[in-house]
Formats: structure tokens, sequence, C-alpha cells
């Protein structure tokens, strides 16, 4: 058996520095390699609901903090099944009343929100909100986009306030639109309209005023 001998390590100078060989070597051995570490991760930008502004967020992540006013953004997309206890959803993705749900008190703010059952609340989303079932809605609407499928009856106490609207089917209320608002055949809007510009198609119905708005005021 050789005998096994630790050897103090001792700094061959008075300064206490490596040799400069050894110490490349070292670094070489602990360093990262920075060509392996550059991976770019893939981003999208995001909307603050609560702010406002915009950031980038990694386009995988599921919730996030806005770097201007640090909300929590969360960004997963919300079902709302018949008899949810939930009725605060804030989300950057999407939100779904599912059918069969009559639920009120409501206060969403999503990206798009699918209404398949009766859903009353206050609801603002940045994408298109999809009315797909007979409701009728007590508080605040805001969308990008409203679409009223055929054959839905939607009262909106309060109205809506959106960029373009959609109508195939029966909606009361007063229609705030920033852009155009079209009713389809069959289609039937029962309120005032301000709007840039009403397209009534032919066996479109408007009873109401139309109230022309200049494109991009609200
Ligand atoms: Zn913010």
């Amino acid at each position: 058996m050789p005998e096994y001998k630790t050897e103090p390590f001792i700094v061959p100078s008075i300064s206490g520095l490596l040799p400069e060989g050894e110490r490349n070597r070292r670094v070489a051995l602990t360093a990262f390699d920075a060509r392996e570490r550059k991976v770019q991760v893939p981003t999208r930008e995001v909307l603050c609901y609560e702010c406002g502004r915009r950031s980038h967020v990694p386009s995988a992540a599921l919730s996030a903090n806005c770097i201007h006013c640090h909300a929590h953004l969360n960004m997963t997309d919300v079902e709302l099944r018949p008899g949810s206890r939930r009725l605060t959803v804030r989300t950057l993705g999407d939100v779904t009343v599912l059918p069969d749900a009559v639920l009120s008190h409501l206060s969403i703010v999503c990206r798009n929100l699918n209404l398949e059952g009766k859903a009353s609340g206050s609801f603002r989303c940045t994408g298109t909100l999809t009315i797909a079932n007979g409701t009728r809605i007590e508080g605040s609407v805001q969308a990008g986009n409203l679409v009223v499928n055929r054959g839905v009856n939607a009262i909106l106490t309060q109205g809506a306030s959106l960029k373009n609207a959609s109508i195939a089917g029966r909606v009361a209320g007063r229609v705030v639109g920033k852009g155009r608002v079209r009713i389809e055949r069959g289609g039937e809007l029962c309120g005032d309209c301000f709007a840039a510009e009403l397209q009534v198609e032919p066996g479109g119905t408007h009873l109401g005023r139309w109230i022309r708005q200049e494109p991009g005021n609200s």
C-alpha cells in the first residue's frame, strides 16, 4: 500500500495569488459557457388590467407582476360553472361562463369573454365579448368587440361601451361604439347608438337614434 500523505496547499507566491496557469485552469472549470446560457425566452406583450400599461412577460408564464405597478397579473383561462361561487375574475386570459350557469354580481376583467350561460355583472374585456345565451346584464359592459349571436335576447341595463359590435340577436340598451356597429339580418338593436358608423343590413332593425361619433372618440 502506498502511503497517503496530505499535501498542504501552499501558494508559491507572496501575493497569495495562484500562478497564472493554475488560475486559468480553475476559471475554465467553473465558468459558465456563455454561448449555452444565452437562451432567448419568447415573450409577449400584455396590458396590465390595473394600471393599463404594457409590459413583456414570458409567453409560457401563467402569472407575472406588472413591471410598472407590481400588480399580480393572472394569465390563465377561467371557466365559470353552474353554481360557481367565484364572483371576481381578473385575468389576461379568456373567461367562459359555461352553459346552464346562472350567475349574477360578477366582476370580470379579461381578454375574451364568452357568455354561454346567463351572467350578470360588470364586464370589461380587451378582446371580444360574445353573448351566446339570453341574459340580462345589470352592470357596466366594456369590450373591444361585442358579438351577439343569432336568436339571443340580451338586455344591457347600463348599455355597452365598445369599439365594434356585431349584432345578430336582439339587444336592448344603449350602445356606444368607437368604430362600427353592425346589425345583421334578423338582428335588432333597441336603444340609441353612438358610433362612428352604423350599418343596418337588410332584415336588421334599429329602434332608436343614431348619434354619429367621430371615429376613435368615445
Ligand atoms: Zn400595472
